[in-house]
């Protein structure tokens, strides 16, 4: 669904776009055409009033008005060109369409009176004659320096109109091709983008998998290595079957954590996607503290000294087992990291924008390159450490997962040989 919207989306996106530039493009081309065409019919128009008044100039001398309707109305045969004299007076002495004795004064007419007056004279109007948009071009007639009457030629420009008409066509046409042509593209992106999100995904459950194997294998490897050899019957020495009874004890365990731990994460991550897990209003302290007993065994058994700092009274929205949980994680870690008679502080604030949960040790700290692929599945500083203090590479990775369902986060700081502080950052309201 929401994939549909966001190519409607893109799609639509992309066509206002290209309309927007199509019209504009047009605009400015229809315009600088039709100028264009306007310009150089009237060049045309004026050379040919030019060349038609020597011939017409000494029949207006003579005031010979049949032969100038004559010519008028050969020359237009000649050029396509409508060609009118008028008198100085505005009185139609030829016309190439009409019968002059038959039309009005022309002295009112734009290009009449500019040519008369600035011996120019240029309009474009309706011709009232024949009911068409015209160019006029309009010259003066001179005969010894005095002009005795006005030589006007003109053009349908109707032709330019039609022919704008067809671009406009040719290019609608352009526009439907192109818009056709972006749904394929917008489609297309989107399908890519989703190619890759699915691609990333399936190499993050690849490794997932793989990672899980690996965990697994080793500690089964070890558990069927021992079981096989106590059952040869060849180890006889009680001690020493004690002793391998005890690694197998061990893995055991160890293959229990990480299947706990896994499961936890697949509930989390669950949860997150159904986001139906339940927040109340509860006492942070209450939580530390559960979380604080669930450790006491360790803390007793390294003589760790635990700090909290925390006001009764400081009220939050939680789920309680899950925050439990996860700074149960971070203390467990801090004494796992710790050498034994050291002191882990606990600490909760709330400043402006958010309450900040954290859990400072003095243990062995984390060099810097390590510490922004701490909280990635599985992933530990050095395993064979890590796998003798029971970890399971997966415990940060948990609190991370809980951080983010209380729509809140986890951050590290941490100098080796000085100590770590794991923070929980959690929203306010
Ligand atoms: P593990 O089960 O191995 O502890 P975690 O996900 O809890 O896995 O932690 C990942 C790694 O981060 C650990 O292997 C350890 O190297 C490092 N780490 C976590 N907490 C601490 C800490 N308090 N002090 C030093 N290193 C830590």
């Amino acid at each position: 669904m929401a994939r549909k919207r966001l190519i409607w989306q893109l799609y639509f996106t992309y066509l206002l776009v290209i309309v927007a530039a199509l019209a504009a493009a047009t605009w400015y081309f229809s315009a600088s055409f039709r100028q264009f065409y306007i310009d150089q019919t009237a060049d045309k128009l004026s050379t040919l009033a030019k060349v038609y008044s020597t011939q017409i100039t000494p029949l207006v001398q003579e005031s010979k008005n049949d032969e100038i309707d004559t010519l008028c109305k050969k020359f237009s045969k000649l050029s396509a060109v409508r060609i009118t004299i008028i008198s100085t007076s505005g009185t139609v002495l030829g016309d190439s369409e009409q019968d002059p004795a038959k039309m009005e004064n022309h002295s009112d007419r734009p290009e009449f009176i500019q040519a008369i007056q600035k011996s120019f004279g240029q309009s474009i109007r309706l011709s009232h004659t024949l009911d068409k948009k015209m160019l006029y071009i309009a010259l003066p007639i001179v005969s010894n320096g005095k002009t005795i009457a006005v030589i006007r030629t003109a053009i349908s420009i109707n032709m330019i109109d039609d022919k704008l008409h067809y671009i406009y066509i040719k290019i609608a046409a352009a526009a439907i091709l192109v818009s056709v042509i972006v749904a394929f593209l917008s489609v297309a992106v989107i399908m890519l983008n989703d190619t890759t999100k699915i691609r990333r995904l399936e190499n993050i459950r690849k490794d997932f998998v793989a990672n899980v194997s690996h965990e697994l294998k080793t500690p089964i490897t070890s558990i069927k290595g021992f079981v096989e050899t106590l059952l040869d019957g060849s180890v006889k020495d009680p001690a020493q079957i004690r002793q391998f009874l005890e690694i197998i004890s061990k893995h055991t365990q160890r293959l229990d954590a990480i299947v706990d731990d896994l499961l936890s994460l697949s509930r989390l991550e669950e949860n997150k996607s159904r986001r139906d897990i339940v927040f109340n209003k509860v006492y942070l302290k209450s939580i530390l503290a559960a979380a604080i007993e669930l450790s006491n065994i360790k803390v007793s058994q390294k003589q760790i000294t635990i700090n909290l700092n925390c006001l009764d009274d400081f009220k939050i929205n939680a789920n309680t087992l899950l925050l439990e949980q996860a700074v149960f994680n971070l203390i467990d870690n801090a004494i796992k990291y710790s050498e034994p008679d050291n002191t882990i502080k606990i600490t909760a604030q709330e400043s402006e924008k958010e309450i900040l949960i954290s859990v400072q040790d003095n243990g062995c700290g984390i060099e810097q390159k390590h510490l922004s692929r701490l909280f990635e599945r599985f992933y530990v500083v050095d395993k064979s450490r890590s796998r003798k203090l029971g970890g399971t590479g997966l415990g940060l990775s948990i609190v991370k997962h809980i951080a983010q369902l209380h729509k809140g986060s986890v951050s590290v700081e941490s100098t080796p040989g000085k100590g770590s502080t794991f923070t929980i950052h959690l929203p306010t309201v």
